[in-house]
């Protein structure tokens, strides 16, 4: 099964770009262990065995001077990244080198690979399915220990297998039916045969919800949960979050097939990566910055799925603390009484027919543990039902899949609004169909090549 199909052969650094300990140039096909030994000295790399790693140098068969002194993985086919041959070349990470490298690889019949490509082969081969390769994509991108668990979860096949399990009983139940209806001498056919789709739909249908509940979480694991830190100026927004930011948690990503120029920020708060949104003025220390801080907050809360509202709990609420009480209403939201070490002066009263109490955390942050509430609020505003207790672990994260298997409950339902109509059963089984479409949308059984090119497009080059 799954024999790797002929594709050319593809080469890409896959190290980041810039100086580094090493680089990697990695090529895919079955070009690649001919193409590294035209330009490589030591072992034949024709003849070493498979997955062993080789000592040697680098020339220009041109010039015939040496470029650089290199360690040569060769794998070998089918039991690869790709399925196809592979060579990785470890060479000293300077840029030069490694550039002149992939230039000489790629003047020996061999292609630069688009981005991701390795991977797409790996799914074009048989090897993952798209659900997986997806996975591999938020594998790199992961956040926190939580949402790396989640995307080695569904590399590792478990939604996969999931989701070929409720395919197959779709595919079990329609050829039941399809045997019912070339046996019409039963009296009660159709009545036998809805019967069994209903349940089946039914059956299905549930499994599916079961996913979708998963999805928020699983979403906000992914992507991180977009949050805003707003207040007036020297309520304390900058010193707590120098207290999330605090030892190693801070995770600063620019975003790939974006500008360069995007940075997003993230906090891990107790396994909850926060995406924060535009601390550019809360970084800043002049508060001189912060005097723009208002038009800026109020962009921020646009965008917000979380707001963390922090308020000055020394000095009696000011008409914009009361501004922000009330327009943050209805978003998920922490209330921050802030500087708890001091004396309190916010009206109680006053403040609760703003907030609910559920809603207020006391936070001191000049005191090291004074942000713990706060950590462990916004943990559980998100993990209410636990993490760990979703069942089999599986979480669905990825909008492309939250998409389809709404639909594919639509077409679910359209299934059992049918069987109430007394639709004939032959449309019955179009939307049943449909469904067992859609969820293989999800692994890739069925795709179109413009969703490949864009999943794929958006991973890193040599990836
Ligand atoms: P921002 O303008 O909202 O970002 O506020 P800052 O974080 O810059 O804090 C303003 C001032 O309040 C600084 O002098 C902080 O040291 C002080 N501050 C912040 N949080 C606390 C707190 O919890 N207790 C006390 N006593 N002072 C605080
Ligand atoms: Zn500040």
């Amino acid at each position: 099964q799954n024999v790797a199909t002929e594709f050319d052969t593809i080469a890409a650094i896959s190290t980041p770009p810039g100086e580094g300990g090493i680089s990697i140039i990695r090529i895919s096909g079955s070009k690649a262990i001919d193409a590294a030994s035209k330009l490589y000295r030591g072992k034949d790399l024709r003849k070493v065995a498979g997955n062993t790693i080789n000592y040697g140098h680098v020339y220009d068969p041109d010039s015939d001077e040496e470029v650089d002194e290199v360690m040569v993985s060769v794998m070998r086919a089918p039991r690869t990244y790709t399925k196809e041959n592979i060579i990785e070349i470890n060479c000293h990470g300077g840029i030069v080198a490694t550039n002149r490298i992939l230039q000489l690889i790629l003047g020996l019949g061999v292609r630069l690979a688009k981005p991701g490509e390795f991977t797409e082969r790996a799914f074009l081969n048989g090897r993952i399915d798209l659900s997986q390769a997806e996975a591999v994509m938020d594998l790199i991108r992961a956040k926190t220990d939580q949402s790396m668990k989640v995307a080695l979860n569904q590399l590792d096949g478990n939604l996969s297998h999931l989701i070929a399990n409720l395919r197959q009983d779709i595919l079990d139940v329609l050829a039941q039916v399809e045997v019912n209806i070339d046996y019409p001498e039963y009296d009660d056919v159709e009545t036998m045969t809805t019967k069994l789709l209903k349940e089946k739909a039914v059956e299905v249908k549930s499994e599916v919800q079961q996913l979708l509940k998963t999805a928020k979480q699983g979403k906000v694991l992914r992507d991180g949960l977009a949050t805003a830190i707003v207040g007036h100026p020297n309520v304390g927004k900058s010193s707590i979050l120098n207290l999330l930011l605090h030892e190693d948690k801070a995770i600063v990503t620019d975003v790939a097939g974006t500008t360069r120029d995007v940075i997003e920020e993230y906090v891990n708060v107790q396994g909850v990566p926060l995406k924060l949104v535009d601390t550019a003025g809360i970084h800043e220390t002049n508060d001189k910055v912060e005097k723009i801080g208002v038009e800026r907050s109020q962009k921020a809360l646009e965008v917000a799925d979380l707001v963390i509202l922090v308020l000055d709990s020394s000095v009696e609420l000011r008409d914009e603390d009361r501004k922000l009480l009330k327009q943050t209403s209805g978003m998920k939201r922490i209330v921050v009484l802030n500087k708890s070490d001091l004396t309190s002066k916010i009206d109680q009263n006053e403040l609760q027919s703003y907030v609910d109490s559920t809603e207020i955390v006391h936070s001191s942050a000049v005191n090291p543990l004074g942000t713990k509430d706060l950590e462990e609020r916004i943990a559980k505003l998100f993990f209410a039902g636990s993490i760990e207790n979703s069942g089999n672990n599986i979480m669905v994260t990825n909008a492309r899949h939250i998409g389809l298997l709404k639909q594919s409950e639509e077409a679910l339902n359209s299934v059992l609004s049918g069987i109430e109509m007394g639709m004939p059963v032959d449309l019955l089984q179009i939307d049943m169909t449909r469904a067992w479409d859609l969820l293989g949308e999800i692994t890739g059984d069925s795709y179109q090549d413009e969703l490949l090119d864009q999943l794929f497009s958006q991973f890193c080059l040599g990836k």
